[in-house]
């Protein structure tokens, strides 16, 4: 599953997550304050892999390798 990066709007902790990809727009709970305003911040989720570089797969949408996660 990605990672997905958030932020809390409410005492700016950014945290991840990881999730299926049709989750990533629930609302998270904020691990410090417990606050609920948090959004999911939308730069490339990162690609966990065990230290190797992992290619990008390639999107649906444009023919190339991205990290929009619409394969
Ligand atoms: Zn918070």
């Amino acid at each position: 599953m990605p990672l997905y990066e958030y932020a809390c709007r409410t005492c700016g902790t950014a945290f991840e997550l990881r999730m299926k990809f049709e989750e990533r727009l629930r609302q998270q709970t904020c691990p410090r304050c417990g606050g609920t305003d948090t959004a999911l911040r939308l730069s490339a989720p990162a690609l966990v892999g065990a230290g190797g570089k992992q290619a990008a797969p390639v999107c649906s949408t444009s023919g190339n390798p991205c990290n929009c996660g619409m394969n």
